[in-house]
C-alpha cells in the first residue's frame, strides 16, 4: 500500500484524549478498526517494548494499532527483576555503549517519565570473609565506582542515586536484618532504580499510547503477517478482519520467530523465588551474593511490594517451542535458595518459598557459547517481506527500542512522522501528566501511591479502600480500577497482570472471589 503522504493526527472518536482502557473502548474501537482497516502502523506484542513502540508512534502523530494476543504484559515483561538498570554488568564485560545507553535510560525513566513507579534501591554486598574471594571485593568497590562514573555521564543527580560508599556492621544489619553477623564487616552498598512492578510500567506505557491516540487491542493474535498486512483474530468474540498498514513492526520477544520466520532467537530463562519478607527481618535494601566460581554473577534479594522478597536469577538454556509461561525448575530453585544462604544467618527451606517465576529472555542467536554471554542490546531487523521487528534489550531500554524501531519504520516505508519526543513524554501517573491531580494529605495508602502515582485521585473514586482479602494491601478501589481503566477483562488479568497478587497462589485464591464480584459490578454498571 502506498503511506500516507502528510502526519495523519489521531482519530478525535469517543476516547480522544483519553487514557482509559476497558472492554467498552476495546469493543468500540475493534468495531471502529473493522469500518476502516488501513493505519501507518501496526505493532504486535503488548510488552513493554510493543507499548513503548505505540507510545512513540502515537505521540509522533501516526495512526497507530497496537494489538497483544493475550493482555499486556502477559510475556516476559512481568517476569522480569524489576530493575532499571545502571548496566554496571555490561561495563564489566566491557560493554561500553549498552552500559551507557542503559544508564541514560535509566536517567529518564526516573526523572521524567516514570519517577511515580521507580525508587532508589540500594544493593548491598555484604563484607564476609569466606563470602568472597581474595580481590573480590576491591574489584566490586571499583564496579560500583565505574557505576557511579556511568551515572555521572548520563546526569543522573547523586540526589536521586546516592553514590557508592562502604557501611558499617550495625547500619547493613539495619538494612538487610537477615544478613550473617558472624564475621560481617559491613557491606558496600550501590544504588539502582527499582519498579514497583514491572506489569505497571507496561500498563502505564499503553494507557499513554492511548490517550495519545493509538488503539490498543488485547485478546486480539496478529496472524498472516506481512511488512503491510496482518490477520486479526479477535479472541473473545471470534471474530477476524485483515488489516493493511503503512509498516508493521513485530515486538513479539520470545514469539518473534512465530510472527516471522527470517528471526532466530534463542531464548535464556530466568527464575526467581519469592519469600515472606519476614523470613529476611523485613528487607529495605537488596542483598548481593556472589555466585561461587563466578566473578560477575550474582543472586540478589530483592524486596518487594506486598511484603515479598524476590530472590533471582537464573540464566539457563531454553531451547524447544515457547511456553505461555516458563516453569522454573527444582534445580533453580535450589541453586538461588543455596546461593543466597551463604549470606543468611538463618537458612531459607523449600518451606519458606511462597511461589516462583520464571521468564524467557528474548536473545538473538549468535551461535555457540553460554546464555549469560549473549548480549543483550537490542536489534532492529526488517525481513524479506518489509516487516520491522524489535527484538532483544532489556525493560530499561524499551524506549530507545522502540525510538529505533519507529525510526526504520519510518524510513523504510516512508511514513510521515514527527521526531521521537518520549523522553520528554510523562507517563499516565507521572509527575507533569496532564491527568495527575493532587490528592487528599491523609488517608491514602502508601502502596497506593506507589502503584499509581498521580493517578492515586482517580482510583479513590473509584470504590472502597478495603482490602480485598485479609492480608492483602491492594484495595478494592484498584481492583475497580483495573477494570475501568486499566483494560482488564477478566479475574486472571486483575490478579496477573494489574496487581500481581497471582504471584503467591495462596493468595490468588483467597482473593479470586472478591475480584470476581468487583469485576462484575463493574461490567453491568
Ligand atoms: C528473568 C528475567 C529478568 C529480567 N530482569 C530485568 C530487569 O530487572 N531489568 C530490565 O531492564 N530488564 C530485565 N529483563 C529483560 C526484560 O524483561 C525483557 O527484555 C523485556 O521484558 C522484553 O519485553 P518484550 O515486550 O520485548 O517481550 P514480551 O514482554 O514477551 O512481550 C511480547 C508480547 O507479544 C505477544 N504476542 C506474541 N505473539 C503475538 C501475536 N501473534 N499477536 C499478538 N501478540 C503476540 C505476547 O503475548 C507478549 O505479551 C529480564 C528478563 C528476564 C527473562
Amino acid at each position: 500500500m502506498t503511506p500516507p503522504s502528510t502526519p495523519s493526527t489521531p482519530a478525535a472518536g469517543p476516547f480522544a484524549g483519553s487514557s482509559r482502557l476497558n472492554g467498552i473502548r476495546r469493543a468500540v474501537e475493534l468495531d471502529a478498526l473493522a469500518d476502516r482497516p488501513q493505519v501507518d502502523l501496526l505493532v504486535i506484542g503488548g510488552g513493554v517494548t510493543g507499548a513503548g513502540v505505540a507510545l512513540d508512534a502515537a505521540a509522533r502523530g501516526l495512526r497507530t494499532v497496537l494489538v497483544e494476543s493475550r493482555d499486556l504484559a502477559f510475556g516476559t515483561s512481568r517476569w522480569s527483576s524489576k530493575l532499571v538498570h545502571g548496566g554496571l554488568r555490561y561495563l564489566a564485560s566491557g560493554r561500553i555503549g549498552v552500559a551507557r545507553e542503559s544508564a541514560v535510560e535509566r536517567g529518564v525513566l526516573m526523572t521524567r517519565t516514570a519517577p511515580h513507579l521507580i525508587r532508589a534501591l540500594p544493593q548491598l554486598v555484604p563484607l564476609l570473609p569466606d563470602l568472597l574471594r581474595p580481590g573480590q571485593g576491591a574489584l566490586i568497590r571499583a564496579g560500583f565506582h565505574a557505576g557511579d562514573a556511568l551515572r555521572l555521564s548520563a546526569g543522573t543527580p547523586g540526589a536521586l542515586l546516592p553514590r557508592m560508599r562502604r557501611i558499617d556492621a550495625e547500619r547493613t544489619r539495619r538494612l538487610v536484618p537477615g544478613v550473617r553477623t558472624a564475621g560481617l564487616r559491613g557491606a558496600l552498598v550501590a544504588h539502582d532504580g527499582q519498579l514497583v512492578d514491572d506489569a505497571r510500567l507496561v500498563l502505564a506505557l499503553a494507557r499513554t499510547a492511548a490517550q495519545y491516540g493509538a488503539t490498543v487491542l488485547t485478546r486480539v493474535r496478529a496472524e498472516d503477517v506481512t511488512g503491510g498486512s496482518a490477520r486479526l483474530v479477535d479472541t473473545v468474540g471470534g471474530h477476524e478482519l485483515t488489516i493493511r498498514a503503512g509498516a508493521v513492526i513485530n515486538a513479539t520477544g520470545v514469539w518473534a520467530g512465530e510472527v516471522d520466520p527470517s528471526i532466530r532467537l534463542r531464548p535464556s530463562r530466568g527464575t526467581h523465588v519469592l519469600v515472606d519478607a519476614a523470613a529476611l527481618g523485613h528487607p529495605t535494601a537488596a542483598l548481593t551474593v556472589p555466585v561461587p566460581g563466578s566473578t560477575s554473577r550474582f543472586v540478589f534479594a530483592l524486596p518487594q511490594q506486598l511484603g515479598r522478597v524476590a530472590i533471582g536469577l537464573t540464566d539457563e538454556d531454553a531451547p524447544g517451542p515457547v511456553p505461555d509461561e516458563p516453569v522454573p525448575t527444582d534445580g533453580e530453585i535450589g541453586f538461588l535458595l543455596d546461593t543466597v544462604n551463604a549470606a543468611l544467618s538463618t537458612a531459607l527451606t523449600r518451606a519458606d518459598v511462597r511461589g516462583a517465576y520464571a521468564g524467557l529472555r528474548p536473545l538473538i542467536d549468535t551461535g555457540g557459547g553460554s546464555t549469560a554471554d549473549i548480549s543483550r542490546e537490542h536489534a532492529v531487523l526488517e525481513s524479506p517481506s518489509g516487516m520491522v521487528t524489535v527484538v532483544g534489550g532489556k525493560l530499561t531500554t524499551y524506549r530507545r527500542m522502540a525510538e529505533d524501531a519507529v525510526d526504520a519504520a519510518v524510513r523504510l516505508r516512508g511514513l510521515p512522522a514527527r521526531a521521537c519526543w518520549t523522553a520528554r513524554l510523562p507517563l499516565v501517573g507521572a509527575p507533569g501528566h496532564r491527568d495527575s491531580r493532587p490528592l487528599p494529605e491523609r488517608g491514602v495508602p502508601a502502596s497506593l501511591l506507589a502503584r499509581h502515582g498521580g493517578a492515586a485521585a482517580e482510583v479513590l473514586e473509584a470504590g472502597e479502600l478495603t482490602p480485598v482479602a485479609e492480608g492483602i494491601d491492594v484495595t478494592r478501589a484498584e481492583i475497580a480500577y483495573a477494570v475501568t481503566h486499566e483494560g482488564a477483562l477478566d479475574v486472571a488479568d486483575v490478579l496477573h497482570r494489574r496487581t500481581r497478587i497471582g504471584l503467591v497462589a495462596e493468595d490468588a485464591e483467597r482473593a479470586a472471589k472478591a475480584v470476581e464480584e468487583i469485576l462484575t459490578e463493574c461490567q453491568e454498571s
